[in-house]
């Protein structure tokens, strides 16, 4: 199979990241997931109770993420040698990872790291300016979008199937909180999510995971029967 870039864009919790596996794997590319790289510079700045944007900027340079492949299959994130793929999808991560996105300094540091990351093509990347900024020339350019209460439920389920000890978690919360964090997307001065010109539309909805999967692949396949 050719070797192109392959964008995908859109809201929390509208199922961009499965969507870029199942991609990633028919085509066979590298699937690289910068919501988690957002999310290891909120854990960090967590851990390390930086509370303020120049206190993040600061400590940029003792930042090192990387994604290992485990033995069955899935993708890890790291950081600076600890696996904390488990660690950061809980709500406060997401929440903070929502604000130091805003921070232009640690966009420009991610977004290098992700242009890089593509450099020799072969790759999925997801996020929300991956067709906007990181790879404004890639082939093929996707915008996900589905009802905030589809992707309230489907954040929520998420978050109970990987820590289902956690009695703290309420829908209404979850709600609330994919709300929010549009809001944020869609209004912060550095790379608010947009959808890019020559993106093709998903509203996923009312779409299985198998006929989701059907259409994705079908544009794929069309796209690179231009090229
Ligand atoms: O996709 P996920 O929910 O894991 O992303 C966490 C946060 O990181 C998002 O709420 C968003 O604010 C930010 N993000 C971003 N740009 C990206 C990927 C994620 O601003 N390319």
């Amino acid at each position: 199979m050719k070797q192109i870039i392959v964008a995908i864009d859109g809201y929390s919790s509208c199922g961009k990241s499965t969507i870029a596996k199942q991609l990633a794997s028919y085509a066979g590319y590298r699937y690289i997931d910068t919501g988690a790289m957002y999310r290891a510079v909120a854990f960090y700045a967590l851990q390390h109770r930086l509370t303020d944007d120049a206190q993040v900027v600061a400590a940029l340079p003792d930042i090192h993420i990387n994604f290992l492949r485990q033995d069955d299959g899935t993708q890890h994130t790291w950081l600076n040698g600890e696996d904390i793929e488990k660690a950061i999808r809980t709500l406060e991560v997401g929440n903070r990872a929502s604000q130091v996105s805003q921070i232009k300094e640690v966009r420009q540091f991610l977004v290098e790291q992700q242009q890089a990351m593509g450099k020799d093509k072969g790759i999925v990347m997801d996020g929300r300016d991956i067709g906007t900024v990181v790879f404004p020339q890639a082939e093929l350019k996707l915008f996900l979008t589905a009802s905030l209460e589809v992707r309230a439920q489907r954040r929520f389920k998420e978050l109970q199937d990987k820590n289902p000890d956690d009695k703290t978690l309420r829908y209404e919360d979850v709600l609330r909180d994919v709300n929010d964090r549009d809001y944020r997307d869609t209004h912060r001065t550095e790379s608010p999510l947009r959808q890019a010109e020559d993106a093709v539309v998903v509203d996923n909805s009312n779409l299985t995971p198998d006929q989701q999967s059907a259409l994705v692949c079908n544009l794929l396949n069309e796209r690179l029967s231009t090229l």
